[in-house]
Parts: C-alpha cells; sequence; structure tokens
C-alpha cells in the first residue's frame, strides 16, 4: 500500500488494493470483515482451511445481521463476500499492500510466523500487527522490513468499534504510520498514537481493570454476577468485566498480563492465579463456550 491509499475516502473511490489478514479467529474475521465491506479485495489466511471456513461463516452471518438492520444492503453483503477469498499458503499473499497478522497473541508464533511471511511478500508490502500487548519493536526484528512495520490494533468487536491505536516501532518509517493512517481513515474508524510500551494504552488500562476484577472473584469479595452488576450499574460500563474478559478470550488476557508483568516488571500486574487456572483448564471464554460464564445453555450463567 503506499500513498494513493490517501485518495480513498469514500467506498466507491477506494483504489483497488489488497488486504492479506493472516490468522482468521475473532479478529482475523472482524478486519477482513470491514476491509471487504470497505472496498478492499481480501486474502484471509489461517494454519487450517476448517479455520479460515469457520470465519468466512461468521463474515457471512454477521453481515446478514447488518442487512436485517440496514446498515448495509444485500447487495453490499454479497460484493463483500467476494471479495474475501481464502489464502492457504502465504505465497497467496504475494499481491497484498498490506497484511495484518491476527494470529494468537503469542509472542514466539508471531515471530515465527512473521519469519516464514516475509520472503513471500512483495518488497514493498507493509505489514501491521493486530497485537494487544507485545512490543511493535521486537516483532519488526523478526521481519525483512521494520522500517514497512507497525501495530494497526483494531478492537473487538471490530465492526462495532471505532477507534484503531497505531504503534511505531523505533524502526518505523513515516510513509508507513501515514499509510496505516489513510487505512484507517478509509475503513471509517479513528486513530489515536500509542508509544509502542507494553500493552499501549486501551490494553494497558482494560486489562488492570479485567485482572482486579478476577483477583475479586477470586478473594470472594463478590460472586461473578455481583461484581459484573457492580460494574456495570456502578461505573457505567457496558458490560462488566468478567464478560469483557470472555469475549476477549481469557488466553489473550492472560497473554496480556504477562507481557505487562514482565515488561515493566511490577508486581503490580501479576496475573491473578484463578485467570491462569482457567486458561489451563481451557475455559478460554466465548470461543469455549465456558469462562466466567458457561454458553452452552440458551442464556450464559456464571460458571462457579
Ligand atoms: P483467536 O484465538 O480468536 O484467533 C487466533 C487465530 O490465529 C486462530 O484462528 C489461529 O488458528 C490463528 N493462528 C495461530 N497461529 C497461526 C499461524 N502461524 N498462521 C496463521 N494463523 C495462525 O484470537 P483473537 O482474539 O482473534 O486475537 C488475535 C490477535 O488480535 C491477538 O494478537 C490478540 O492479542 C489481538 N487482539 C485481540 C482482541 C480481543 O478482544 N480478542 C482485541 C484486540 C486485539
Amino acid at each position: 500500500m503506499d500513498e494513493d491509499l490517501n485518495e480513498g475516502h469514500s467506498t466507491s473511490s477506494i483504489p483497488a488494493r489488497t488486504i492479506g489478514v493472516v490468522g482468521a479467529g475473532q479478529m482475523g474475521s472482524g478486519i477482513a470483515q470491514v476491509c471487504a465491506v470497505a472496498g478492499f479485495d481480501v486474502r484471509l489466511n489461517d494454519l487450517t482451511e476448517e479455520r479460515t471456513s469457520a470465519c468466512l461463516e461468521t463474515i457471512d452471518s454477521n453481515l446478514a445481521r447488518q442487512v436485517s438492520k440496514g446498515v448495509i444492503s444485500e447487495e453490499a453483503r454479497q460484493a463483500a463476500l467476494g471479495r474475501i477469498v481464502p489464502a492457504p499458503s502465504y505465497d497467496d499473499l504475494s499481491m497484498c499492500d498490506l497484511v495484518i497478522e491476527a494470529a494468537t497473541e503469542n509472542e514466539e508464533v508471531k515471530r515465527e510466523l512473521l519469519a516464514d511471511l516475509c520472503p513471500s511478500l512483495h518488497p514493498d508490502a507493509i505489514i501491521g500487527t493486530n497485537t494487544s500487548s507485545i512490543p511493535i519493536t521486537r516483532l519488526a526484528a523478526a521481519t525483512d522490513r521494520p522500517e514497512r512495520f507497525i501495530g494497526i490494533h483494531f478492537m473487538n468487536p471490530v465492526p462495532a468499534m471505532q477507534l484503531v491505536e497505531l504503534i511505531r516501532g523505533i524502526a518505523t518509517e513515516d510513509s508507513t504510520y501515514e499509510a496505516a493512517k489513510a487505512f484507517v481513515s478509509t475503513l471509517g474508524k479513528i486513530a489515536t498514537v500509542s508509544e509502542d510500551s507494553p500493552a499501549f494504552i486501551v490494553d494497558r488500562i482494560l486489562l488492570s481493570m479485567i485482572n482486579e476484577a478476577i483477583y475479586a472473584v477470586h478473594e470472594r469479595v463478590g460472586s461473578v454476577d455481583a461484581i459484573d452488576t457492580a460494574m456495570r450499574l456502578g461505573a457505567n460500563h457496558p458490560m462488566g468485566p468478567l464478560q469483557l474478559a470472555d469475549l476477549i478470550g481469557l488466553d489473550t488476557c492472560l497473554s496480556i498480563m504477562q507481557t505487562l508483568h514482565e515488561g515493566f516488571a511490577d508486581t503490580k500486574y501479576r496475573p491473578c492465579p484463578l485467570l491462569v487456572k482457567y486458561v489451563e483448564a481451557g475455559w478460554l471464554g466465548r470461543k469455549t463456550r465456558r469462562g466466567f460464564y458457561d454458553y452452552r445453555g440458551e442464556k450464559p450463567v456464571p460458571s462457579r
């Protein structure tokens, strides 16, 4: 992607551009969806065909919901779906101007993936990472293009949330930052800038609160329901911190807390042992249908 992207401010005037998305989980699917709706061609990669297919089904049903609510037309839905193409191998991303990495929040996984990905990409392609917490400079060092590497941190759920944090690594060039900023604005979202500091702005603050809420469960200060109700009605949050933790994914929450804890070497970020236990149990929240709530029935109920 290059400066021309600045030209595209409405769907109709966006020049043909191709975005690669690596990692087709909940964030990758949201990113692919908003890019396709904004008129970009999207190439979608994950470890298996099943995951890519599941992602396409999710996007299909999300767009159907948008049609039924009158947010987009049926034609726009069909057009957006037609723009998303599975990319089983990294070589299928060779025509991409921008590749957004949205794989599991694990530094080793991301570093290995980035190193493997680079040889398949066009030399001018920009890589954006959607990491919630891992230092951009460290991830950039795993690539062959630290100057064309940047943090483009979408919020969950991507189609509903306005903000995208942009985080420059030490080597990120101005042109990369400008292209990322223009891309975010083409999606109709608002960019804020954060320094390359563990968990950046939003998740440093948000995850500290979520971890504290889990400590409150752990120390039996209140039940899961009492804590979420308290924060919904007492702090006017749209959802309680434990509901939010389940939405984010408890493995992702733990990984962010570990990055904060290690990055600042400060015990105030110590992940709550109960969070560790849930992840060890494979109770990762909504994506595994069990976390602080049990989602297997008709209505979510606290799991303890
Ligand atoms: P997820 O578990 O839903 O999806 C991760 C996907 O990455 C899985 O489908 C997995 O198969 C895939 N993957 C793993 N290794 C891969 C590889 N080598 N190549 C291709 N695909 C690979 O996780 P998520 O919630 O979508 O999070 C993805 C990223 O987005 C993480 O970096 C996370 O920190 C960040 N993020 C998450 C949230 C959130 O609320 N969950 C919000 C903002 C940013």
